[in-house]
């Protein structure tokens, strides 16, 4: 539906990227277009079935989460994304009609970083938006991770090689910053799917080995795809010893 937006330049400047999980369609479009407006880059999901199965796609900057969504509700969903390690600090905004005092304690307890109150103006939310962004970013203190030659910028999300550009899809990036941030060690598929995908039901295990493929062509022409060894029966490392 939105595959090729999915897919970013890894070279291009770094637009806020959001995902929007909510159930109905207008408010949907309002948001898509008021956000869009200001900047941030905009993808939405029906419900949480369809926000989790995007996310194995992408990483969104910031979730815009509605706490009334059909089947798995919103705060569910935010508890859901704090139990896996790559969504865990993941910044939630949550939407919700309700103006309670328990309701907005449950929603801070499930792991949101904020609550906005429906109705809202647009305005307002992009500043709380722009807020929790400042917020969240500032833990994310600028890091180079290194390998031989080869430079993963943690915040940028750029990856180089002798200070060459590799142009690498959103799974293969997180792939390789995950085993750039755990070198030496074997991971099975399950436990890459766990760490690197977070909510692994839906997907198959071979789809590891599909972006392993992706991520060592894309290392090839570099010299650099011998980092990633298949190790028999158990599964991947990334080494600097080869
Ligand atoms: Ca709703």
């Amino acid at each position: 539906m939105i595959a090729g937006k999915l897919m970013y330049n890894m070279m291009s400047k770094q637009i806020p990227n959001i995902l929007v999980v909510e159930d109905e369609a207008a408010i949907r479009e309002m948001l898509n277009y008021s956000l869009g407006r200001a900047g941030f880059e905009v993808h939405e999901a029906a419900d949480a079935r369809q926000a989790q199965d995007m996310m194995a796609e992408m990483s969104p900057d910031l979730i815009l989460l509605d706490w009334m969504l059909p089947g798995i509700s919103g705060v569910e969903l935010a508890n859901k994304l704090r139990q896996v390690n790559r969504t865990s600090r993941l910044p939630i905004i949550m939407l919700t009609a309700r103006g309670e005092e328990d309701d907005k304690i449950r929603g801070l307890e499930a792991g949101a970083d904020d609550y906005v109150t429906k109705p809202f103006s647009p305005k307002e939310l992009i500043a709380r938006i722009n807020a929790v962004l400042r917020r969240t970013g500032a833990d994310n203190e600028g890091d180079t991770l290194e390998a031989g030659a080869m430079k993963l910028d943690t915040v940028g999300h750029r990856v180089s090689i002798n200070n060459q550009p590799l142009e690498l899809g959103p799974t293969e990036f997180r792939l390789l910053h995950f085993f750039m941030t755990h070198k030496d060690r074997v991971f099975s598929r399950s436990q890459l799917l766990d760490q690197v995908w977070g909510d692994h039901v839906y997907i198959e295990e071979r789809t590891v080995d599909v972006h392993i493929r992706r991520l060592r062509r894309a290392l090839e022409s570099f010299d650099c795809a011998k980092y990633i060894q298949t190790v028999r029966g158990s599964g991947y490392r990334f080494s600097e010893q080869v």
